[in-house]
């Protein structure tokens, strides 16, 4: 079972002791504490010896370099290497040693050796990064490798996957890319046999961009489980750090026993490079696809569903029998199944789509094909009458709607009176007709301002997490082949909407210890 290390971002020795969170998962297997000794601002030989009885056999102890990112200028290689030298005397699980600290006369008695090497400054190409790590896997005293590097956008996390698939005979290695792209290369690391990853405390900002919290990481990605072979399932798009699809595919993939990962990708360029590069390299089995992805990944698929081939876009691909990728869009039928399901059969009835952009063309051929006549309204006209003319509906103005009872539902796919911008509305009360059901796709707020007005005016109302967990589930079933548990997905992204910090807020911790006092 690879480790999930959880650096200490604790400005003194002092700080570290008192934290319970720290002192606990000290206490577990599975987890290690990174002593960081050039962040404390009380650091002495004595007080490093009390931090030391407490957390010696589940640290990893480093004194960084101020060249990589060591907050302590003014202190030389021989001072440092006394501190570490004193952690191996006292049983650290680990010592890390960047290379570019000359520790030849270095003894790590029971300790194991991390040699590292950290750029934040640049990304690094295949060829520097190789270079490094056949230089630091000559290290006779490296028992694992740690190389971490910058990156700005997916493709210069590339190289590292390149290095973690190119594995054997070598070193263990632990390889990282900060920033948000780089998330992946926080999780994955036990495919490939890396022995731990680095993650934050629930109260601590983050030592390193992109690093998730030790709970996300045991919980939600079941980093502990993590295996070589385990299938890498994924969403792409950007942004994505907001996305709640990684949360209710995890849950799902959990709740169902079956082996498998989904991460969130930024991709900021050209989606098809990212596939072809990183697909086969990961493990990558399939995809939720989100904006502005959707039209583009339409042409890496041979065989594309007919739903999605009319509405021009996929948010789903997975890889066939064959190998190659099956396209569909999963929105399309969760808007109508959720729709159907409140009202019965849309055959013959009227439907009236508020917008016209990716949202409203899956929502507005998802009802045709089920039967029902299609309208839509949007502020561009011209983008109303397009669609209206490809799903052989009517174009219809928004200052021509007055309440009137003329539609069995309204569908809301604009994002007006999503948050932040919770109190706009795309129709004002009087406009919202009379005795339709109306549905917003929008699902943060859970109840928007639209919903909220016709509720007041009595009709039926939909909520727009009800399309994005059917469209989830649906996609969950397409990869996996099985049952989705829509209930527990449902649950889970509830939760997450209604307290946007549920994945940060600390649990009650109750050690009971006597915190260890030090000289302040
Ligand atoms: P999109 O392609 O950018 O289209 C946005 C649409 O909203 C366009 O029709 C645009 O009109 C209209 N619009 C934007 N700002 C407006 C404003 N201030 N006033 C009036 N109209 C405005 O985006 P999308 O992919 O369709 O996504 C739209 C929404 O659907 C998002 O809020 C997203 O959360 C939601 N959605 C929900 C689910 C779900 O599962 N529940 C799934 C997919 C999408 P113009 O043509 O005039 O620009």
């Amino acid at each position: 079972m690879a480790d999930i290390c959880v650096a200490s971002h604790h400005t003194s020795l002092a700080e570290l002791l008192a934290d319970e969170e720290f002192y606990m998962l000290s206490q577990r297997d599975g987890f290690l504490i990174e002593l960081r000794l050039d962040y404390y601002s009380d650091l002495t030989l004595d007080n490093f010896n009390v931090a030391l009885n407490v957390f010696a056999p589940k640290a990893i102890v480093t004194y960084r370099h101020p060249a990589e990112d060591g907050r302590r200028t003014n202190v030389s290689d021989s001072e440092r290497l006394s501190y570490l030298q004193r952690a191996a005397e006292a049983g650290a699980k680990y010592i890390d040693i960047e290379t570019r600290t000359p520790h030849a006369d270095f003894k790590k008695h029971q300790s194991q050796l991390i040699l590292s090497f950290h750029d934040f400054e640049q990304a690094l190409d295949s060829y520097e990064l190789r270079r490094r790590r056949e230089e630091m896997n000559a290290d006779a005293e490296a028992d694992i490798i740690k190389i971490a590097c910058r990156s700005d956008n997916i493709q210069d996390t590339a190289p590292l996957l390149s290095l973690l698939t190119d594995n054997a005979a070598l070193k263990p290695l632990i390889a990282l890319a900060m920033g948000e792209s780089g998330f992946w290369t926080r999780v994955v690391g036990p495919l490939f046999g890396s022995p731990l990853t680095y993650a934050r405390g629930e109260r601590a900002p983050g030592t390193a961009a992109g690093q998730p919290t030790w709970r996300e990481l045991e919980e939600n990605y079941r980093f502990h489980q993590l295996k070589p072979g385990w299938p890498v399932y994924g969403v792409i798009g950007n942004p994505i750090t907001h996305s709640l699809s990684p949360l209710m595919h995890n849950t799902a993939l959990r709740k169902m026993g079956l082996d498998g990962v989904y991460l969130p990708f930024r991709v900021e360029g050209d989606p098809i490079e990212f596939v072809n590069t990183f697909a086969s390299a990961l493990g990558i089995k399939a995809l939720s696809v989100t904006i502005p992805h959707k039209e583009t990944m339409l042409k890496i698929c041979s065989e594309v569903h007919e739903l999605a081939r009319m509405i021009g876009a996929v948010n789903t691909i997975l890889l066939n029998s064959n190998g190659a990728w099956y396209g569909a869009n999963t929105d399309a039928f969760a808007a109508a199944d959720a729709l159907e399901e409140v009202i019965g059969s849309l055959r013959g009835k009227n439907v009236l789509v508020l917008g016209a952009g990716g949202a409203a063309k899956a929502v507005a051929f998802g009802v045709k094909v089920r039967g029902a006549h299609v309208f839509v309204a949007n502020r561009t006209i011209e983008h109303a009458v397009a669609l209206a003319a490809a799903v052989g509906g009517k174009m219809i103005r928004y200052d021509e709607l007055d309440g009137r009872p003329n539609f069995a539902a309204v569908i809301n796919t604009t994002s007006v009176g999503m948050f932040p911008d919770t109190q706009q509305t795309p129709l004002k009360k009087e406009q919202i007709p009379e005795s339709s059901i109306v549905f917003d796709t929008v699902y943060n707020p859970l109840r928007t301002k639209l919903l909220k007005l016709a509720q007041e005016k009595g009709c039926e109302v939909l909520e727009g997490v009800t399309m994005f967990v059917r469209q989830g589930a649906c996609q969950f079933e397409l990869y996996s082949g099985a049952k989705a548990p829509r209930e527990a997905m449902k649950q889970v992204v509830l939760a997450a909407l209604k307290n946007a910090r549920l994945l940060s807020e600390p649990r009650a911790l109750a050690s009971g210890r006597a915190v260890k006092r030090i000289a302040p």
